[in-house]
C-alpha cells in the first residue's frame, strides 16, 4: 500500500510539473471549461472528434492544483485515437473507481488514470481528480461549461 501512495505522489509530481498536452487547439470542434470552486481548479479541455466518432487530437490549458492538473494531463494521454463511446467508458469507470465506496471498476481496466484513483483516500480531493473527465464529457455532450458544485 506504502509503494502505491509513493507511486501516485510520484504520478502527480511528475505530470504536475511537466503536463502532456496543455496547449490551446485551433481546429478543436468540443470545448468546455470545467471549475472546481472547492479548490479554484479551472481547466478547458478541447478535442478534436472526426466523422467515425474518434478522438484525433485532445488537450487542455488552465490552472489548477498538481491533482487536478496530473488527472487532466493523464487523461489527454489516454483518449487520443479512442472512440467517443470509449472515452465515455473511461469516464464512468474512473468516476466509479474514486466516488464508490465499492467500486465495481477493477484498476486494470482503467489503465494509466488507475494510479488516480488512489485519491479515493483524500475525498476532499477526488472533485480535482475528476474535474478535467466531467468537462471532457460535457464537451462531448455539447455543454460548454461545468462545476463540480
Ligand atoms: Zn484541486
Amino acid at each position: 500500500m506504502s509503494d502505491l501512495r509513493a507511486l501516485y505522489q510520484e504520478v502527480i509530481a511528475e505530470h504536475n510539473k511537466n503536463p502532456r498536452n496543455f496547449r490551446w487547439m485551433e481546429d478543436a470542434n468540443r470545448m468546455a471549461v470545467g471549475v472546481n470552486p472547492l479548490c479554484g481548479d479551472k481547466l478547458t479541455v478541447y478535442m478534436k472528434v472526426d466523422e467515425q466518432g474518434i478522438v484525433r487530437d485532445v488537450s487542455f490549458e488552465g490552472s489548477g492544483c498538481a491533482i487536478s492538473v496530473s488527472s487532466a494531463s493523464i487523461m489527454t494521454q489516454m483518449l487520443k485515437g479512442k472512440k467517443v463511446e470509449e472515452a465515455e467508458r473511461l469516464f464512468n469507470a474512473f468516476h466509479e473507481a474514486v466516488t464508490k465506496d465499492d467500486p465495481q471498476s477493477d484498476l486494470e481496466a482503467l489503465g494509466k488514470i488507475a494510479v488516480l484513483a488512489g485519491v479515493r483516500a483524500y475525498p476532499s480531493r477526488v472533485k480535482c481528480a475528476t474535474l478535467s473527465w466531467h468537462t471532457m464529457h460535457a464537451a462531448l455532450e455539447g455543454e460548454e461549461w461545468v462545476s463540480t458544485e
